[in-house]
């Protein structure tokens, strides 16, 4: 099932033709949600393993309209693995120092340790998506030989998307890549219940709107952010996002298919420090024996 939405490369994304719901899956929700439950105890276990071993880390990357669904997905799918193994980052709107280094910069510092998840609520593709369709980089303060025309700009960004995930992939890490692809009218479904639900209002603004008038041109600018930078080490998930339980099923999926290949594995202790621990064991044995006298 998850493969029919992974880009590695070898096709192109048509957004116009992915669903953006379970029907054409044909799935009974009730299993669904037994799977999705199975999957993320299977993820806690790895995740486990993945910190203990140390040797490589995972860079989850989520992208998505507004109202997809990006914070409860992350709260439901990865909401009970030890905290102590996982980094939530959430990227907004550049700060000034942020603007005056190169666009990467800011993504760099949150890369995990190995042997940690992170998360990227957004990333840098905002950089080839928000920044596109609103011409931002006209307004960048740099030499006109780095900004020149649209269609350079971008492509030279995709290519040094590429490059940099290919060094993170070489440097021991690993980089899913998922969109939640949301309905238009989904998304409006959402956006009233965010305006009429007291509880939800601070989710929802203005400018929510203004970017729902650019459906079109962020449908384009998805289309080609996918379709250059989609490679066997970095695959994009293009996953349906219009009824959450699906969402949190496939995303589980697919945190637990990569996990899986990475094949964690708890650190192999040398002999010297299994007899060790045994030494310890009988040294606290003795301990209890002296108590019950
Ligand atoms: P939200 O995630 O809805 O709280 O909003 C964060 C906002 O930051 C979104 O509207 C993004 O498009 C915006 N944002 C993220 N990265 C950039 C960027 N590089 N340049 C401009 N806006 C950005
Ligand atoms: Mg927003």
């Amino acid at each position: 099932m998850l493969k029919k939405y992974c880009y590695d490369g070898s096709r192109k994304l048509d957004l116009k033709s992915v669903p953006t719901n379970s029907k054409s899956d044909h799935v009974d929700k009730k299993a669904i949600l037994e799977k999705t439950a199975e999957n993320q105890q299977k993820i806690h276990q790895l995740q486990d393993k993945l910190y203990a071993d140390g040797r490589e880390g995972l860079i989850i990357v989520l992208q998505a309209r507004d109202a997809a669904g990006k914070d409860s997905t992350i709260k439901h799918v990865l909401g009970g693995i030890n905290p102590q193994g996982v980094d939530v980052y959430s990227f907004k709107q550049p700060s000034g120092a942020e603007l005056a280094h190169d666009f990467l910069w800011r993504f760099n510092r949150s890369i995990p340790q190995r042997g940690k998840i992170a998360i990227f609520n957004r990333s840098y593709y905002e950089d080839v998506l928000v920044v596109r369709v609103h011409k931002l980089y006209e307004k960048y303060a740099m030499p006109k030989r780095c900004i020149g025309k649209a269609d350079e700009f971008f492509k030279k960004r995709y290519g040094h998307i590429v490059n940099y995930e290919e060094y993170l992939y070489d440097n021991g890490y690993r980089i899913l890549k998922i969109f939640l692809n949301v309905s238009k009218d989904k998304q409006k479904e959402r956006f009233l219940e965010r305006i009429e639900q007291p509880e939800k209002n601070w989710k929802f603004s203005d400018s929510d709107l203004a970017e729902r008038a650019l459906w079109e041109k962020y449908s384009g600018a998805y289309e080609d952010a996918v379709n250059n930078t989609a490679t066997k080490k970095a695959p994009w998930y293009v996953l349906p996002a219009d009824q959450k339980w699906y969402t949190r099923y496939l995303v589980s999926k697919a945190i637990l298919e990569v996990l899986t290949d990475m094949d964690p594995r708890y650190p192999e202790m040398p002999q010297g420090q299994v007899d060790r621990l045994q030494v310890c064991k009988e040294q606290l044995m003795k301990e209890d024996k002296k108590a019950e006298k």
